[in-house]
């Protein structure tokens, strides 16, 4: 089920036939996919973890896994040997979606939890809760999407 990442599993990056929007709705349009990227930010980054965390068919995990590495959002690597398994990791391009995940996170907070926000993410360095999804008003600096962490509110 689960293959090595390969260059030619990679599409090309551009995509001049669409707009912008489109073409980004094309990588993260899916529903579980965003809940895939979701997790693998929160740090659950192997097969059996994200299943688990979503409660996704295996096959319908596979399939998303495969189309966010094809789209250069996500990498594999190995973290065992025998027998060989995977781990998802991020790419620049998937790190650099952390504010559109943030963003969507808050619009659900304000708008259909009535405010009332059941996850906070703190910038891990200090603890200030994150409002913009990529500057902290206390330590006043951009935060790097790895140094975001996510607590029950
Ligand atoms: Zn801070």
């Amino acid at each position: 089920v689960l293959v090595p990442a390969r260059a030619s599993e990679t599409k090309p990056q551009t995509r001049p036939d669409v707009d912008s929007i489109t073409a980004a709705l094309d990588v993260i349009g899916d529903r579980w996919s965003v809940l895939i990227l979701r997790a693998v930010f929160r740090g659950v980054t192997r097969f059996s973890a994200i299943r688990d965390d979503l409660g996704i068919a295996s096959n319908l995990l596979t399939s998303r896994l495969n189309g966010l590495v094809e789209e250069s959002v996500l990498e594999r690597r190995p973290y065992c040997k025998r027998p060989l398994r995977y781990e998802y990791r991020l790419t620049d391009a998937g790190r650099d979606l952390s504010p559109v995940l943030i963003s969507l996170m808050h619009w659900g907070d304000q708008h259909r939890q009535g405010g009332n926000a059941p996850t906070v993410l703190l910038h891990d360095d200090c603890g200030t809760p994150v409002r913009n999804a990529t500057h902290c008003p206390e330590c006043a600096c951009e935060i790097d999407a790895t140094a975001i962490r996510s607590e029950e509110s």
